[in-house]
């Protein structure tokens, strides 16, 4: 297969910023598009987590499917008026044509989502199903639980051989590297690189091939070192509510103008496993056990062991964050009631807070900023 984004290597940093923003925000989704024409075959997934490295071993791009900015039209209809926007426009992207798929596969993250591969299947001629992630993470037997989904999803695809699988961990492992050494600029120096930027450059990684997607951020990232940016006076904040529905860019910038994001969840399931996965033994194993074991949090998924407001102290304490963002999409039912328990632990930890709600085609920001700014200078002047 050819390479799916025009020629980079000679671009500058600003260059190839431009290119993510306009790929991640492009309705035609191009790169999934030029993949179709050269005869590939596509999985799309919703969110939040999804094991790509099995699509990607059995020759599929593996796309995530996180919304997008059409106006849902054929949607609308199959759905309530009281559900979040990324359900809709996720579903208008697929039944305008726009986005081109062979495979869906969807998770029962939430009773809203619960029948989207349902509602898919039946408007689509292509293979829709549900993928489903264990509920209790701590049963002992939720790895073996879930080496045997993956193996039926990958029945499904055509089958995948071990080797195949073990070769793609191998290649999503240093996608995985990088993405910490993005992450780990954003804590360090957080004035090379702010959110709206390190967001449209981890979306990516949901529209093109792993293996170009790697070479593409190891050399972006020598770019990014290279900056010549300066710290100034922002507050250190951690963005939570980032896991589903995506908040428009707009909105990413209009918080970058008067803080620094050193951590977040924005698309945190690209980013869902922590570390490498091992690569001797069975593969379908280690990445089962990866995602139990070594895995983020999100309000999606159950963990008794890992209570997600202790979870967010702690990303808030590894990162030196000052305060948090507690975002939260419009309709979003785990997002709004996990909303209460972080403000809860917040409260008690004596952690400062800015509530905010957002939908995915928002389109005026100043009021958000206006509150923002008022809550950065309470907290600087204080
Ligand atoms: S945004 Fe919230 S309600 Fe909507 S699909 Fe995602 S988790 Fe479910």
């Amino acid at each position: 297969m050819k390479e799916l984004l025009p020629d980079w290597k000679a671009t500058s940093l600003e260059e190839r910023l431009e290119l993510c923003r306009e790929l991640v925000e492009d309705t035609e989704f191009p790169t999934v598009n030029r993949w179709k024409e050269q005869g590939g075959r596509v999985l799309g997934h919703f969110q939040v987590y999804f094991p790509e490295e099995i699509a990607h071993a059995a020759g599929l791009l593996p796309v995530k499917v996180r919304g997008s900015q059409l106006e849902t039209r054929r949607a609308e209809s199959h759905f309530g008026s009281y559900l979040c926007s990324i359900l809709k426009t996720s579903l208008e992207a697929a039944l305008s044509s726009k986005l081109p798929l062979d495979f869906f596969v969807s998770h029962p993250i939430c009773d809203a989502a619960r029948n989207l591969a349902a509602i898919w299947g039946r408007n689509v001629s292509y293979p829709c199903q549900v993928l489903y992630l264990p509920q209790n993470a701590r049963s002992a037997a939720a790895p073996e639980y879930l080496r045997e989904e993956y193996l039926r999803l990958a029945q499904d695809l055509g089958g995948v051989d071990a080797a195949a699988l073990r070769e793609s961990i191998a290649v999503y492992n240093r996608g995985r590297e990088l993405l910490e050494e993005l992450y780990s600029l954003k804590r360090e120096s957080p004035w090379l690189v702010p959110v709206d930027e390190a967001y449209v450059l981890v979306a990516l990684a949901g529209l093109i091939g792993r293996p170009e997607y790697n070479r593409f951020l190891e050399s972006t990232l020598e770019l990014i070192k290279e900056r010549p940016a300066r710290k100034t006076d922002k507050v250190r904040v951690v963005w939570e509510g980032g896991f589903c529905e995506q908040p428009p860019l707009d909105m990413l910038r209009a918080v970058a103008r008067s803080c620094y994001v050193v951590d977040d969840d924005l698309l945190i399931g690209l980013r869902f496993i922590l570390g490498p996965v091992p690569l001797d033994g069975d593969p379908w194993h280690n990445l089962a056990r990866a995602y139990v074991e070594q895995s983020s949090y999100s309000p999606v998924q159950r963990d008794a062991l890992r209570p997600k407001e202790a979870m967010l102290l702690k990303r808030l304490r590894g990162c030196g964050a000052e305060a948090a963002i507690l975002a939260a999409a419009k309709m979003c039912e785990p997002g709004l009631d996990e909303q209460v328990a972080y403000s809860k632990a917040l409260d008690e930890e004596g952690v400062a807070y800015f509530v905010s709600e957002f939908e995915e085609r928002m389109t005026s920001f100043d009021q958000v900023q206006i509150q923002l700014e008022t809550f950065v200078e309470n907290l600087l002047f204080d």
